[in-house]
């Protein structure tokens, strides 16, 4: 569920209308609604209640400084992927025991940041990157709290660019080596093993496959508690997946979500973690552009709009669906047409959508993709010198612009020549 619905003709993201923030800001822009991002924060947070737990945002969904400190002053922990990620959760107010740093590679640099900064738990992926961290945190007087991300060998059944839990996967350490290597955890004086971690993969639409990683991490949770560790704090993961296409089936709900973790890893008393992004964020943001031209090819018609690939890469990188639809709501019985729905960056990729069947609509018309909050903004880039995306957050009835459209002076004034040019 979301809050961007049309009321008297017109679509409004809660109580504003888009045309308004159309107007005012200019188009392409990103639109988020402050009352879904909390709705869903919530959603997540309720389905755990009873158990010791922290919903911990993944921020890398959508990392606007305006969101994470709606989110952060509702409560919500935060997932970081990078040091730059740690430092805007810290910018937001988040403090150091509600952050948690995972990814594959992180610098000593970025430990040393984390460690000093205040620091809930590393998510630790392999053993270079413990010893670096024990190495980290002796050198600081500290022993820095980690939980170790296992790779449990799971199909998640989601796009091959966002499974994670596979062997192949660069991700985690086997879970059959774990014994091992929290053994070898234990023996590092720079280190206190706290629990595990597990993240699978994400979009995923069905629930078996956390239920296998998840009754393997309990079964682990055991093995090691018998091994002597401490095991108290599960990391379950994110990736739970959103509609993207009205009329497909619906992915489970966050409720049904939190009863398989209470069925799977309830009975064994640990503090529960999860890290949701794309369901906190991706129905709560809109990219509203206007269309350019509409073109007669050969054999297809293109809709040419003023976003691109570099605004919303989502389809060209992971073949994805998004709804689009028009700020003025379509009568009742109005024409359709078929468009091949294009922005104006000059590679082919730079297609939103093939053969897309919708409300027919014409130069100067505004038009949404939905379900754009996450994976949008953040994944945008300057390719084609095209300004990065603005982006906005409504609540209400109000509107703010969270971040600006850049002047293209302002873009060429970041480069800088050399003395001898
Ligand atoms: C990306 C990621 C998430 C969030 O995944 P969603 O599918 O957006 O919920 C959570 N944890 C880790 C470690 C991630 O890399």
């Amino acid at each position: 569920m979301d809050h961007f619905l049309y009321r008297d003709g017109e679509l409004h993201a809660e109580d504003v209308p888009l045309r308004d923030i159309a107007q005012a800001v200019g188009t392409p822009f990103y639109v988020y609604s402050s009352a879904t991002l909390l709705r869903h924060f919530r959603l997540f947070d309720a389905a755990l209640e009873g158990m010791d737990h922290l919903v911990c945002y993944a921020m890398k969904a959508l990392s606007n400084q305006a969101v994470i400190q709606l989110l952060g002053d509702a409560g919500a922990g935060m997932d970081v992927v990078s040091e730059g990620e740690y430092c805007r959760a810290r910018a937001a107010g988040i403090p150091g025991d509600r952050i948690v740093f995972s990814g594959v590679g992180k610098t000593k640099g970025e430990m040393r940041t984390a460690l000093t900064g205040g620091i809930r738990q590393f998510n630790v992926e392999s053993e270079p990157e413990m010893e670096a961290l024990s190495e980290v945190a002796v050198s600081l007087g500290l022993r820095a709290p980690i939980t170790i991300r296992v790779n449990p060998d799971v199909d998640a059944r989601t796009h091959a660019k966002i499974a994670t839990g596979k062997s192949e996967n660069k991700f985690g350490i086997p879970i059959d080596r774990a014994r091992d290597v929290y053994a070898h955890a234990a023996r590092l004086p720079g280190i206190e093993v706290i629990g595990i971690d597990v993240h699978i993969g994400s979009q995923l639409t069905e629930l078996e496959p956390f239920r296998a990683a998840y009754g393997k991490v309990a079964d682990l949770t055991e093995a090691l508690r018998a091994d002597g560790h401490d095991i108290r704090r599960l990391d379950l993961g994110g990736g739970l997946g959103i509609p993207y296409a009205t009329g497909n089936a619906n992915p489970p709900l966050p409720s049904d979500y939190g009863a398989l973790i209470r069925e799977s890893v309830g009975h064994l008393g640990c503090e529960i973690e999860i890290e949701p992004g794309r369901l906190i964020a991706g129905n709560a943001g809109l990219l509203v552009s206007e269309v350019i031209y509409v073109k007669q090819g050969a054999d297809r018609q293109f809709l040419i709009l003023d976003a691109a690939m570099n605004d919303l890469i989502r389809p060209a990188m992971y073949d994805a669906h998004h709804d689009i639809v028009p700020l003025v709501e379509p009568a009742p019985g109005a024409e359709r047409a078929t468009y091949d729905v294009v922005g104006p960056v000059c590679e082919s990729g730079d297609t939103f959508a093939r053969g897309r069947e919708m409300a027919q609509v014409g130069p100067g018309d505004v038009v949404a993709f939905r379900s754009a909050g996450a994976y949008g903004a953040v994944m945008s880039s300057e390719y084609n010198s095209r300004p990065m995306v603005p982006e906005v957050l409504v609540q209400r009835d109000q509107f703010a612009v969270i971040r600006a459209r850049p002047t293209f002076d302002e873009m060429i004034a970041r480069d800088t020549l050399p003395a001898w040019l």
